[in-house]
């Protein structure tokens, strides 16, 4: 019987003492792998194979960019250049051909361990240099035919470092040592840390076995299966974790119990409400109203895509909390969306005894004080502002519901701030319009509950887009002209991205100089926003445009959240290729929101590359933020999907949550059932799994997302 602590031998043998180690080459190891201990080795996976039964002749070279494997004689070596330029450069031949090796770091070594007349076996990728084909730093061992072959023919190549090849621990070399400890280590060092019942029904390879096999496969398939098992293994262990916090935080975790729906929701429902909540809507409002009366905290997860509403979903949340006699914040990325909700909500509000207030950076020290004495009073019920919300400063009397909006602007550490603002912490709302695939929210915010609002308001028309290239400008601009005098608004985006900032922002100016000839005062007028202006600036302009006294708003991607002018009817985006899926779809979705039919109009040059013709295409042929969110993962990874970057859930060694789809999907499942049965993994099938959990400490990815 193993004891459930970290007793694991594994870990607590460090490489020192492995043969063909050491003192020096263990420091080493750590310094520039991090890798410390035996186990840290046997996880320490090879990145390729090399079969060295598939030996390239030099003449049946193509020409191509290409990793090979060679078997030649060194017929010179020489050392070249000087200072940077100095190199350490060798032939060799297998008779048919010649290829150029050629070291620039660790010269002495390769001085050393390269002998004209000795055969080495070299692998590494083929480049051309003058015509000459060229290996530069390859993968080098003597090539002896007496030595004994390993039972594989499928050697091992790790990712390593100059200094630690120069100490013999190439990117073979450390295959040597893993082998080493696996010679070493008893069948009982590595748990099985998935339930037998569970290997059995998906035939996963055993734990030992896949450990080994991932190094030393004895064919491709022992490596497939190894692969196969090893992936669904760090997805199981990750949805374990979550569903552990789920649970638990469920049974431990105290909320605010707020029992009624209170008068205000009812007066606001029945007699101020502007519109009929959609089916949607009215799902979520009681999912979350149902979710605070529980007395368990919620942590929810609103998805919705623009224009689909969720901001009157969130005052109606937070109508429920004031009315039980609780405080509610809402907090907004941008000052200029922050305004705008708090100027929509006290009109909403304004015969109804809510006591409203906005703390954004902007406001001025004594108005600051005073205000936030009359949240600590709790005279103020309702506070709506950006992240300075966050601020220590910023303290409630009694936080009964914290609502996040376009959660995605915001960190993770912003977020957990909001926690803390309440000795029982607060109810959460995060809201999103950049809708995450269903397989990714379930692995990056798997111990969330999530709702959805999956309609639009009635009367909505489909957002008319089209592509077309910078010469069609001016006829672009007739359009607006067209639009204008139907008495409709425009936007005008151009790009403003960081690393090109200044040049960005020479184009905006131009452009917006362009838009002026074109649009001449005083028949028409125009705004400009951008993140450069001072707030109150920006905060004019924006106003203007809203209340309709200018037609055009020429902008950056500040407008991108959250800005709703239903008058709006038409949104250019220039240099559209210079936008992500997600990006150009936020923005598409600032008009759309009146009753007319509206237009987007992606513009860019006739120089696209592959990735961004598909962009243009997705963006024609949908107006389903879901949908285009699911094609953004395809195209870009999970590691670019705004908001999942910082999350570190989404890291996986070997599985990818794109192409492993499948396994994710039976990991999450086999997981919600163990832990939904066997919260605290107590069944004897799930002491593996335990000791497991016990003894791999990697953090939980998002644990507490807000
Ligand atoms: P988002 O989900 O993008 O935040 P908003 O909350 O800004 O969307 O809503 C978009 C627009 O639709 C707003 O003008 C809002 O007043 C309006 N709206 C919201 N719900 C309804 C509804 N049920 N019927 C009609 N209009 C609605
Ligand atoms: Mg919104």
């Amino acid at each position: 019987m193993q004891q459930p602590n970290n007793s694991n031998p594994l870990h607590s043998k460090t490489l020192t003492y492995l043969k063909g180690v050491g003192t020096i080459k263990a420091e080493l190891m750590a310094k520039e792998l991090g890798i410390y201990t035996y186990y840290d080795l046997l996880n320490y996976y090879p990145y390729r194979h090399i079969d060295k039964t598939n030996v390239t002749t030099m003449s049946s070279l193509t020409g191509e960019d290409s990793n090979g494997l060679f078997v030649g004689k060194v017929i010179s070596t020489e050392i070249l250049g000087a200072k940077q330029g100095k190199r350490f450069v060798a032939n060799i031949t297998d008779g048919t051909g010649i290829i150029e090796l050629v070291w620039f770091r660790g010269i002495n070594w390769a001085e050393k361990y390269i002998e004209l007349g000795n055969t080495y076996l070299v692998y590494g990728k083929l480049t051309y240099f003058n015509g000459m084909p060229q290996l530069s730093h390859p993968e080098i061992e003597l090539h002896n035919t007496t030595t004994v072959q390993t039972k594989s023919t499928l050697d091992p190549i790790y990712s390593t470092t100059e200094k630690l090849k120069i100490r013999g621990l190439s990117g073979k070399g450390i295959g040597s040592i893993t082998a080493e400890v696996f010679r070493q280590i008893q069948p009982n060092d590595i748990i099985e840390n998935i339930p037998e019942s569970i290997i059995t029904k998906l035939r996963l390879m055993p734990r030992m076995q896949a450990l080994y096999n991932i190094h030393f496969p004895a064919t491709v398939q022992h490596y497939q299966q190894a692969v196969r098992r090893l992936k669904f293994e760090e997805l199981f262990i990750a949805q374990v974790r979550l569903q552990q916090v789920k649970i638990k935080r469920n049974v431990n975790t105290k909320g605010i119990l707020l029992p009624q729906v209170g008068s205000l929701f009812t007066q606001f429902y029945n007699d101020h409400i502007p519109f009929a909540l959609t089916n949607a809507q009215k799902r979520v409002v009681k999912e979350i109203r149902h979710n605070m009366a529980t007395g368990v905290q919620m942590n929810r997860l609103l998805q919705g895509d623009v224009g689909s509403g969720k901001t009157m979903v969130a005052l109606l949340s937070m109508l429920i909390a004031i009315g039980n006699g609780y405080q509610a914040c809402l907090m907004a990325p941008t000052e200029i969306l922050a305004q705008q909700h708090y100027k929509k909500i006290l009109e909403q509000l304004l015969t109804l005894p809510v006591n409203i207030a906005i703390l954004t950076g902007s406001v001025k020290a004594a108005k600051r004080r005073k205000l936030l004495s009359q949240l600590l009073s709790g005279e103020i019920n309702l506070l709506i502002g950006t992240h300075a919300l966050i601020e220590p400063t910023v303290i409630f009397a009694n936080l009964g519901l914290v609502v996040i909006d376009e959660q995605h602007r915001f960190g993770v550490e912003q977020r957990s701030q909001l926690w803390k603002k309440n000795i029982v912490p607060p109810h959460i709302l995060v809201m999103t319009a950049t809708p995450i695939p269903r397989t990714l929210a379930m692995t990056a915010y798997g111990d969330l509950e999530v709702s959805v609002i999956d309609e639009l308001p009635p009367g909505r028309q489909a957002i008319i887009t089209t592509h077309k290239f910078d010469d069609f400008r001016i006829k672009t601009y007739e359009f607006i002209q067209q639009q204008i005098a139907l008495g409709r608004q425009a936007y005008i985006v151009f790009p403003l991205i960081e690393e090109s900032e200044k040049l960005d922002f020479e184009n905006l100016m131009q452009g917006y100089e362009n838009v002026k000839a074109f649009f001449p005062e005083p028949k028409y007028l125009i705004s400009m926003v951008h993140g450069k202006m001072p707030n109150e600036t920006k905060e004019t302009n924006m106003q203007r445009f809203v209340a309709g006294n200018t037609q055009i708003m020429v902008a950056t991607t500040v407008i991108e959240v959250g800005v709703d002018v239903p008058n709006a009817s038409i949104m250019i985006i220039e240099s559209a290729e210079k936008f992500g899926l997600s990006q150009l779809h936020q923005l598409r979705g600032r008009v759309g929101r009146g009753a007319s039919q509206s237009y987007c109009i992606l513009l860019t040059s006739h120089k696209l590359t592959h990735i961004a013709k598909q962009r243009m295409g997705i963006m024609v042929q949908t107006n389903d933020g879901f949908a285009i969110s699911e094609k953004d993962l395809e195209l870009r990874g999970p590691g670019d999907i705004e908001g999942l970057r910082q999350s570190g859930a989404l890291n996986f060694k070997l599985a990818d949550i794109v192409q492993d789809k499948a396994i994710l999907e039976a990991a999450r499942n086999e997981a919600e059932k163990l832990v939904t049965a066997d919260v605290n993994l107590q069944q004897p099938e799930h002491k593996g799994l335990q000791q497991y959990l016990i003894e791999d400490t990697k953090p939980v990815g998002w644990g507490k997302i807000s």
